[in-house]
């Protein structure tokens, strides 16, 4: 899955590039779905900020 660390600065460039829209404002950043990621990886390469990580 991917996560959203708090470097985030809730842009939202991330939710545009999300092809299933699963990424959300959340807590002062925005937050990913989990259980509905595709792990595309294609939020990662639109955030600004490289606040956004893939793992396992
Ligand atoms: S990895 Fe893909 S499916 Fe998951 S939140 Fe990012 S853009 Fe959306
Ligand atoms: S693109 Fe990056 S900084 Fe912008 S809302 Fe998404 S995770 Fe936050």
């Amino acid at each position: 899955m991917a996560y959203i660390d708090n470097t985030c600065v809730s842009c939202g460039y991330c939710l545009e590039a999300c092809p299933v829209q699963v990424i959300h404002q959340g807590a002062g950043k925005y937050e990913i779905d989990a259980d509905n990621c595709l792990n595309c990886g294609s939020c990662e390469g639109a955030c600004p900020c490289g606040s956004i990580h893939m793992e396992e």
